[in-house]
């Protein structure tokens, strides 16, 4: 998840969807996401959704723990399963990004695969390191 700074938010204002694509530039459909599959909490009995700040403030807070999941080498962290998951047998692959990380130019790879728990497209970068 992209960092997203909490400090736009104040707690007690109610925000809909649009104040917040409009904030951090995502799409309603992330938002919704946010909502109907990550657990971002609503103001109950109101639609369309308003969410609360300080709910708001949590959501992105637990987003950024969900970060710190340690992750093993044969691992991936699945956002729907919001934990380390391994993938499917078969469904790993690695592609060249054809970018480069840091300054000696680690290649970077991008490894992707199914969640073996629920299915959901999975992947993660690597960086290769190259020696000559
Ligand atoms: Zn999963």
């Amino acid at each position: 998840m992209p960092k997203y700074n909490i400090n736009l938010i104040t707690a007690r204002r109610s925000y809909s969807i649009k104040d917040i694509t409009d904030l951090y530039g995502v799409s309603g459909k992330t938002c919704r996401r946010w909502i109907s599959e990550e657990g971002l909490a609503t103001i109950e009995g109101i639609k369309p959704y308003f969410i609360r700040g300080e709910d708001l403030i949590d959501f992105i807070n637990k987003q950024r723990e969900k970060g710190k999941i340690p992750i093993r080498e044969n691992e991936f962290l699945c956002l729907k399963c919001h934990k380390a998951v391994k993938a499917k047998a078969g469904s790993e692959q690695i592609i060249e990004t054809g970018k480069t990380i840091g300054k000696d130019n680690h290649k970077q790879l991008r490894k992707a695969g199914i969640c073996e728990v629920c299915g959901r497209k999975v992947f993660k970068y690597l960086r290769v390191c190259q020696r000559d």
